[in-house]
């Protein structure tokens, strides 16, 4: 049923540029010969919609509906809604034939192949698309902007990394998308997967230059500061790493969980674990994120032993109920329980453990995308920077 409502679109959208054409259209002897045709086109359309036979019926109403300066709004929105609905060859005809038709005024045929270039982009034909694309830019056209965003799309897909950041950075010159957050954090990842690349190369130098031009787009990028801090780390440099991951903490404290892997090795290597434990213990009081408390508890253990974990544990759980944290304390507790209560236990652990796991650690705040790995990039969605931790709140 869902699929009749884009015939009857299809059929307002005619009759609406059939009466558009003929408001403007002087009389003359030949309408009366037109307006029977196109209703005839009309019948035949219908026939073959109550027959169940779509693709003609759209055929025929796209037939029906003539291209002239009235209409080409209403072609451009039929060719919208038929690539929406995954008609996209019949989508890419409507918009070849309003190109076809000469004399098409300047604008109309700057909005045309800007959306036979979506056509194609939703076919993946991504060549025909980027060089319809490079067209109208080298032109000036006022849909310029519109095609460096859809340019942007392509180079993302085929990871021309460099070519997506030359199209960000036109696109930010112009005064309206200066501030787009999004464009700014597309290009700012773009520049982070360089850095990996460079990176696996053992070219660190580069990659910290690339790192450099990721931050001029977005200084706030967890991503850039996370490689950043690998950058420093590998240099040798475990002070400005830490720099770099605690300055994660301030301005993304959802993401502290990645952090504190790259911290304890930082602060290891420079042999300073208890200024690493005065750092979780003040992060403490204004963090929601456990992973603070599983990696202090881990540093009172190693400090002073099981009993004081277990202290710790326990006086933090009382206050906020956590089930991984639940599954950190049996594991301490296990051992020192006698051999039945041991074996329940153990099982208790395991089954929590199993139900931990289930459970999703990441989900997109745009459009709800859930996962066990961070993606910066949501493959549901395709935007950048959406998906976040789910902080694992009291009592979960
Ligand atoms: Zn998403």
């Amino acid at each position: 049923m869902d699929s009749l409502g884009i015939y009857f679109l299809l059929l307002i959208a005619v009759i609406a540029g059939w009466i558009l054409g003929r408001l403007s259209a002087p009389k003359s002897s030949t309408t009366v010969q037109e307006t029977k045709d196109i209703f005839a086109d009309y019948f035949v359309g219908l026939n073959y919609l109550l027959n169940d036979e779509p693709d003609e019926a759209i055929d025929t109403f796209i037939k029906a509906l003539e291209i002239n300066s009235d209409t080409v709004e209403t072609h451009l929105a039929l060719g919208a809604l038929l690539r929406r609905r995954g008609k996209v060859d019949k989508a890419i005809k409507v918009h070849q034939a309003l190109l076809a038709r000469p004399g098409l005024d300047k604008l109309f045929s700057d909005s045309t192949r800007l959306q036979l270039a979506i056509d194609y982009i939703s076919a993946g034909l991504l060549d025909r698309a980027e060089r319809l694309l490079k067209e109208i830019l080298e032109e000036g056209s006022s849909v310029k902007w519109d095609a460096l965003k859809h340019l942007i799309t392509i180079y993302q897909t085929e990871k021309e990394w460099v070519k997506a950041i030359e199209c960000s950075s036109q696109l930010l010159t112009s005064s309206n998308h200066k501030r787009d957050n999004e464009i700014r954090a597309a290009a700012a990842h773009n520049c982070c997967e360089l850095t990996e690349q460079l990176l696996r190369d053992n070219q660190n130098a580069k990659a910290k230059e690339q790192i450099k031009k990721a931050f001029a787009f977005d200084r706030k990028n967890v991503r850039a500061s996370l490689l950043l801090a690998q950058i420093e780390q590998r240099l040798g440099n475990f002070k400005a790493a830490i720099k770099e991951l605690v300055r994660i903490r301030t301005n993304n404290p959802e993401f502290i969980s990645q952090v504190l892997g790259p911290l304890a090795e930082c602060y290891e290597q420079i042999q300073n674990m208890p200024e690493y434990e005065k750092l979780l213990t003040n992060t403490l009081p204004e963090e929601p994120d456990v992973s603070v408390v599983l990696a202090l508890s881990d540093l009172v253990k190693h400090r002073a032993g099981d009993e004081a974990a277990i202290e710790f544990l326990n006086n933090y759980l009382t206050r906020k109920p956590s089930l991984t944290g639940l599954v950190e304390l049996l594991k301490l507790q296990i051992p020192r329980a006698d051999a039945a209560v041991s074996s329940n236990l153990n099982l208790l652990q395991q089954m929590i453990d199993k139900l931990v796991r289930k459970k999703p650690a990441y989900q997109c705040n745009h459009c709800g995308y859930e996962s066990r790995s961070l993606y910066w990039l949501c493959p549901s969605c395709q935007k950048w920077d959406k998906i976040k931790p789910i902080l694992e709140a009291g009592g979960a």
